[in-house]
């Protein structure tokens, strides 16, 4: 999908060749942020923008690969096999722990006691490929944290403020000099919480948070591929002190079939004919993915590894309601085993002419000559070896 990029990894990440890790991850880290697909959708530029980066990122954060790419450049990384990334959802699975800060991650501690928004999930769900045809609507069980209803997530029974921590004062850090400096540390006694529970709420013993269990139903689009997300909004975790909830990001992965291949919007599938049928050419019924068996026609002549197309039967396009077209391949079989009547006729034809036919042992010097065969008698043995003298 994503070809690989062919401007400098360098100059796409704006940094130095002699860059170290953190200043590059520094960079890209900005540069995932102005371009994130969520902060721009529907921006096919800012989506290239952002693979490019990823794809730089992915180079020069691998010392290996970053070496590789110093000596060789784009033609190094190609002949070991790397290809970059797949699609969206490969960036996001290498990459999230990058991206955390990008949706709301965090938690509590930055700001002692002020609300914050819950961290974001991921749930990673398998599709066959009919469900990513048809559209699919699952239900799914999220496992979650979210404050504590009792307390209200104050973690104080009865659902009291917690009282400001003695020792910070609600700052969550305390200051203190060594020799010429101010050092900041975290808080010791609430360790950055910048609140103390001191009758801690029953139902969360003090921690103000729950786990919880939800059912969602997840309606999955016709058309959607390997590797996108969902976004369901305010599914995740529940905020802090009264933040809003993180979003819930449903990761799509396609399960392998047994027939078809897809790549984009078009499908693939192989389908074995009989000789005859190649040779003659002949209407054959061909299984497609979702929509039962279609009429094929197999040209006479057909060879092995022609493609056939049936257009307009492969994939839906994400919500555009058109589709991707289904390829056929034809596998041409011999039959392994001939009726008398039918070697009789065989031989006929062949009688009449065999343009295709490989020469015979003795019919030209060099084929005579040549390497062993399969089966091999003892007369052309002989010949072999009186060849060679
Ligand atoms: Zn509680
Ligand atoms: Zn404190």
């Amino acid at each position: 999908m994503s070809a690989m990029s062919q401007r400098c990894y360098y100059e796409i990440l704006e940094v130095e060749r002699t860059a170290d890790h953190e200043t590059i991850k520094k960079s890209y880290r900005r540069m995932a942020m102005e371009c994130h697909p969520d902060r721009n959708p529907d921006d096919p530029a800012a989506e290239e923008r952002f693979k490019e980066a990823s794809e730089a990122y992915q180079v020069l954060s691998d010392p290996e690969k970053r070496q590789l790419y110093d000596t060789y450049g784009h033609e190094g990384l190609k002949s070991t096999g790397y290809q970059g990334f797949n699609g969206m959802g490969d960036i996001f699975s290498a990459f999230g722990d990058i991206f955390e800060g990008l949706f709301g991650f965090g938690g509590p501690g930055r700001t002692p006691g002020g609300p914050q928004p819950g961290r974001d999930l991921r749930y990673d769900m398998e599709l066959s490929l009919e469900q990513m045809a048809s559209g699919h609507t699952a239900s799914i069980q999220v496992h979650r944290e979210t404050a504590c209803g009792e307390c209200g997530g104050s973690g104080q029974a009865g659902g009291e403020e917690p009282q400001v921590c003695s020792v910070c004062g609600g700052q969550g850090q305390v200051a203190r000099a060594q020799g010429l400096f101010r050092v900041v540390t975290t808080c010791p006694q609430c360790r950055g919480e910048g609140r103390m529970v001191t009758d801690p709420c029953p139902e969360c013993r003090g921690r103000g948070r729950v786990r919880e269990e939800k059912e969602l139903t997840v309606q999955v689009p016709a058309g959607i591929e390997h590797g996108q997300r969902l976004r369901m909004r305010s599914e995740g975790e529940g905020g802090y002190a009264g933040g809003p909830h993180g979003d819930l990001y449903v990761v799509m992965h396609q399960q392998q079939h047994p027939v078809f291949e897809r790549q984009g919007n078009d499908l693939y599938r192989r389908l074995e004919v009989s000789m005859f049928q190649a040779a003659l050419g002949q209407e054959v019924a061909v299984a497609s993915l979702i929509d039962g068996e279609l009429p094929l026609e197999v040209p006479a002549g057909a060879d092995t590894g022609e493609m056939l197309r049936i257009k307009g039967f492969g994939m839906p396009k994400l919500r555009s309601g058109r589709r991707g077209d289904m390829y056929v391949q034809l596998v041409v079989r011999t039959p392994s085993k001939l009726s008398e009547g039918q070697r009789e006729l065989l031989e006929q034809a062949m009688a009449l002419g065999d343009q295709d036919a490989a020469p015979l042992l003795g019919e030209n010097g060099e084929e005579a000559a040549g390497e062993p065969q399969p089966k091999k008698s003892k007369k052309k043995k002989k010949r072999g070896l009186f060849s060679r003298d």
